[in-house]
């Protein structure tokens, strides 16, 4: 690194530029190294709308949760690419009770029976932001050089070779080797992205009996998800899958019949038992060392609430 800076970020997924975009806003002069760039990261594929999932511990997650969303409303209302704020429903086959995640969200309001699909009987109604990650993360990207962030692609095999005051590690999945935290492990998900044809509200159903099923539209596709496959590094697409999310989003989403089908996406979510964020106590010496890894399936769900901590113990005196 030829230049000093005050603090290098290591990933180049949501949790590494949102962290680096906070300090810069504490005027920190940052660099971010990466392996790969951030269109080659698992943030870029991800169907990205704010919802809990595979993350925990569940207080943190919901006030991370909370600024996230908040921030995120903001950025739509400023039309930030890609950021949306997204009509939802959520389906239910027995009374729905309390969510634990609604008072990040605001209003939650039981749906109409007309607003419900042929053979649901329980629904909840609320909004939440949606992020196209292929406009919104290059648009990151670009923010951070625009305020002076270098980005350099490579490999660290250690954080002890990165020579700045603070270092931050948003490596995700790469965790497991760069700090050897084998609590880290991949969940798959598969999902498919179709042509959009004319959608305008977000539909899950968490407990579809064919596994999990929610239809999410963008601008000119939707995705449809999908699979939570725990400890799977498989990255390949299986079209048997494909064919049963197909089926049960069609039964989420009947205009769905004859969509026209884009492309198939494998991608493996960073989890672990709970978010790592915390300064690692065990590296003495000038350099201060935070993590950010480990966002499972929330990883932009919690992006700018946890970016905002990290900025947060990286400028604590
Ligand atoms: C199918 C699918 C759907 C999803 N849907 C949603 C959703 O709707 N909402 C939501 O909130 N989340 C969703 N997620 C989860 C979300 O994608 C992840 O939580 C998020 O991308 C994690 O971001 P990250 O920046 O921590 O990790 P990543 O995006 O994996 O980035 C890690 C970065 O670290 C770099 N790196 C790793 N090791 C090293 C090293 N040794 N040296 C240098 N660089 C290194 C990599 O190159 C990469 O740039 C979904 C994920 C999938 C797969």
């Amino acid at each position: 690194m030829s230049e000093q800076v005050d603090a290098v970020v290591v990933g180049a997924g949501i949790s590494g530029l949102a962290s680096a975009l906070a300090l810069q806003a504490r005027g920190r002069r940052v660099t971010i190294v990466s392996e790969r760039p951030a269109v080659a990261s698992t943030s870029y594929l991800a169907a990205a709308v704010w919802f809990p999932t595979r993350a925990g511990p569940r207080e943190k997650v919901l006030a991370w949760g909370a600024r996230t969303y908040t921030a995120l409303a903001e950025q739509a209302a400023q039309g930030v690419p890609g950021i949306v704020m997204r009509e939802s429903l959520m389906l239910f086959r027995e009374p729905p009770g309390e969510q634990w995640w609604a008072s990040a969200v605001g209003g939650v309001r039981a749906a109409a029976p007309a607003e419900l699909p042929p053979g649901y009987r329980y629904g909840l109604r609320f909004v939440v932001p949606l992020a196209e990650m292929p406009s919104y993360l290059p648009w990151l990207v670009a923010r951070f050089e625009a305020g002076g962030g270098r980005l350099e692609d490579r490999r660290v095999g250690s954080l002890a070779e990165l020579d700045a005051p603070v270092v931050v590690n948003c490596s995700g999945l790469g965790a497991r080797e760069l700090v050897g935290d084998l609590s880290v492990v991949p969940v798959r998900g598969q999902i498919v992205r179709v042509r959009n044809p004319g959608l305008r509200m977000s539909v899950r159903d968490e407990h579809h009996p064919g596994g999990r099923a929610y239809v999410h539209p963008r601008g000119r596709d939707a995705i449809l998800g999908g699979t939570l496959d725990e400890g799977s590094w498989d990255d390949r697409v299986d079209p048997a899958t494909s064919r049963a999310i197909l089926e049960r989003c069609r039964d989420l989403v009947p205009a769905l019949a004859g969509a026209e089908v884009l492309e198939h996406i494998v991608g493996l979510r960073p989890a672990r038992p709970t978010v790592r964020l915390e300064l690692d106590a065990d590296t003495g010496g000038a350099t201060r060392v935070i993590h950010n890894y480990g966002h499972g399936g929330s990883g932009i769900t919690l992006s700018w609430g946890c970016a905002e901590e990290v900025a947060a113990l990286a400028t604590a005196s």
